[in-house]
């Protein structure tokens, strides 16, 4: 509850809004004990007193009332009413909503027949045809008005049940024996009262105007009584002559209306529970960047990172989940980034094209430079043009990845006039022959296949295509065979690697398999809470992994035909990236953790073997690499 007053207090217009509409009500609320003159007693010898008189500070209307007090008791009047037919047109509407998408069938469909039936009508004619055949009075305005809003809510709590009534959840709670209405009570309405909320709270201020409206033509309130549509109706004669007798009740249902709707406004997005993990602020169409000094480039790589540092600041907290990486690709080599799941092998991939969502991410370092040209920080259409032309990323779940109502030839049409405006034969004849080039049977036909009609492998040879679409010189995959079964995944890797010594493409292949990286890259680099720990040509570091890290992960592989092996597993877990220990990070979970370990930053060394690693204490001693 307090989150979502914070929330709201973030929004300032909202915070008004509730500071004025409290004012009022509280007003609205004390008028009875306030010193103020009986509303109805007329003086004809005071009539149309103007504002700031002896005695009525608001002035007095055509019958010599105390306008100060009528306003006073008209808009209590008038929020009464506006808020009681407000919460009668949520509760009918929300009842009538619920039951018929919960029940669905024909309940739904002669229920929401009917509601079409009344929402035909336009508004204000229904309503004022409910208040003919009722008869004038407050009442009959207050029913007419409730009953024209009842359509309005049951649509939308209907809308909300049907996507509830079939989730998971309900079905559970139907699988142990609970009844239709404990399922209702219990289940849907603590899912629908929010929708419910933020409905009313934007509908309240359209209710107070609808009565205000039929008491302005005399179908509401009955005179002596006033609110604050009736006072405007009977100082409609003196408009000209007294204006003040229109605008003190004008500008109070100006305030009040104005005050909830801003209010309405705050507590619907205060309330959405999609935005309230920070989300309110929608993503910069860049990663955001606050750095200081630019490393220069060091050398003539195809794409090279420099001092990566990538962060995520949440609230005051601030996660490193990247601290300074460096990584370089040329053409034709794939390099391997590997590390346990968190180890900030994504966020960096997704740094290099500043696509990781700000807020909460912010570069705060590093550069880095595709073919000497510095990308952070660089304006978004240069980032755009680049994006999918020359740097293609595949992603690791090609279902999330896909629009689920496109066929995977549009998106691939798509793809490829996103940058090559091509006229759609054209580009649809290269679709087939990218569907082609990554070995999917019968192009000409799947290319019109939704992506729920075709297998997981197939999908992602399909993501593969749409990164190949515009020829890009550099794939980042990330995890793309993570979720595919063995011979799925040699299937895509071996087209990868064909991939890349035909077109001579630069692949940085994103893992947590050692089998993989084996199969596939040439160098890899070993990832741990945001850093690299070693880095070196594969073969290099399968044969003699230096850092204990390293060993420890491939320990944890299982090879086959090497008969009974104790399986090692790391003990512990990677630190959190808001609180990294003092110097290596590894520490807590090495066998060979000295003193020393816990000190200061420790730098990347040279080994003899080629590589380079993050320790003190390598398991390959120099002395016996260098053998
Ligand atoms: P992986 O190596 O598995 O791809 P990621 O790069 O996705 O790991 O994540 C690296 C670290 O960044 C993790 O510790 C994760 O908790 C953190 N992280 C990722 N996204 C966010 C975010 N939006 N807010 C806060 N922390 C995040
Ligand atoms: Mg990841």
């Amino acid at each position: 509850m307090s989150a979502f007053f914070k929330l709201l207090a973030r929004n300032r217009l909202a915070l008004a809004g509730l500071i004025v509409m409290g004012a009022v009500v509280l007003l609205a609320l004390l008028t009875p004990l306030l010193p103020l003159a009986n509303p109805d007693v007329t003086d004809l010898g005071n009539r149309f007193k103007p504002p700031l008189s002896e005695g009525a500070l608001l002035g007095t209307d055509h019958l010599g009332r105390d306008l100060l007090s009528r306003l006073m008791w008209g808009t209590r009047l008038s929020l009464a009413v506006g808020f009681a037919a407000a919460i009668i047109a949520a509760t009918l509407g929300a009842a009538i909503g619920i039951i018929a998408g919960f029940y669905g069938g024909r309940t739904d469909n002669v229920i929401m027949r009917g509601v079409d039936m009344l929402m035909a009508f336009p508004y204000i004619l229904l309503a004022l045809a409910i208040v003919a055949a009722l008869g004038p009075g407050l009442l009959n305005a207050l029913i007419a008005v409730a009953a024209v809003n009842i359509p309005f809510f049951a649509r939308n709590i209907r809308g909300i049940t049907v996507g509830i009534a079939h989730k998971e959840f309900v079905d559970a709670a139907r699988l142990c024996g609970m009844t239709d209405t404990r399922i209702i009570v219990g289940e849907v309405l603590p899912n629908v009262i929010p929708v419910i909320v933020i409905a009313m709270s934007t509908t309240v201020g359209w209710m107070i105007l609808e009565t205000a409206g039929l008491s302005f033509l005399g179908l509401g309130s009955q005179p002596p009584q006033a609110d604050l549509g009736s006072m405007l109706g009977e100082a409609r004669s003196a408009l000209i002559t007294n204006p003040h007798t229109s605008i003190v009740p004008g500008a109070m249902i100006l305030v009040i209306v104005m005050a909830i709707n801003l209010l309405g406004d705050g507590v619907r997005d205060a309330l959405d529970p999609r935005l309230k993990s920070g989300a309110l602020s929608r993503p910069m169409p860049t990663t955001r960047v606050e750095r200081g000094a630019v490393p220069a480039p060091k050398r003539n790589a195809l794409l090279s990172v420099q001092g990566l540092e990538t962060q995520f600041h949440v609230k005051n907290r601030i996660y490193r989940a990247v601290g300074g990486v460096d990584l370089t690709v040329e053409p034709g080599e794939c390099l391997g980034l590997i590390g346990e799941s968190g180890s900030g092998k994504s966020v960096t991939a997704l740094s290099i094209m500043g696509l990781v969502a700000s807020p909460p991410g912010v570069i705060t370092g590093g550069a880095v430079y595709y073919k000497g040209e510095d990308l952070i920080g660089a304006p978004y259409e240069q980032l755009r043009s680049l994006r999918g032309r020359r740097v293609a990323y595949i992603f690791q779940d090609p279902l999330a990845t896909l629009h689920p109502l496109y066929t995977v030839g549009d998106q691939l049409i798509e793809a490829i006039r996103a940058h090559h405006p091509t006229p759609r034969a054209e580009a649809r004849a290269r679709a087939i022959e990218l569907l082609k080039s990554v070995r999917i049977p019968n192009a000409d036909q799947r290319i019109d296949s939704y992506p729920h009609e075709m297998s997981g492998g197939m999908r992602q040879r399909v993501g593969i295509a749409m990164a190949l679409a515009n020829d890009p010189e550099v794939i980042i995959a990330d995890e793309p065979t993570t979720a595919l079964d063995v011979t799925v995944q040699a299937q895509i890797l071996s087209l990868l690697d064909d991939l890349r010594r035909d077109r001579g493409l630069a692949i940085i292949f994103i893992t947590h398999d050692f089998g993989v990286v084996a199969q596939l890259c040439d160098r890899v680099a070993v990832m741990y809470a945001g850093r690299i720990v070693e880095e070196g040509p594969t073969k290099a570091i399968l044969n003699r992994p230096a850092h204990p890290y390293t060993a420890k992960l491939m320990a944890c592989v299982p090879e086959l035909g090497q008969g009974r092996r104790e399986l090692a597993a790391i003990p512990g877990l990677p630190p959190v990236v808001d609180a990294l220990p003092q110097g290596c990070a590894f520490a807590d979970r090495c066998h060979k953790v000295q003193d020393e370990c816990r000190i200061g930053d420790i730098g990347l060394r040279d080994l003899p073997t080629g590589t380079r690693v993050r320790c003190i204490a390598p398991e390959t001693t120099v002395s016996e690499a260098a053998l």
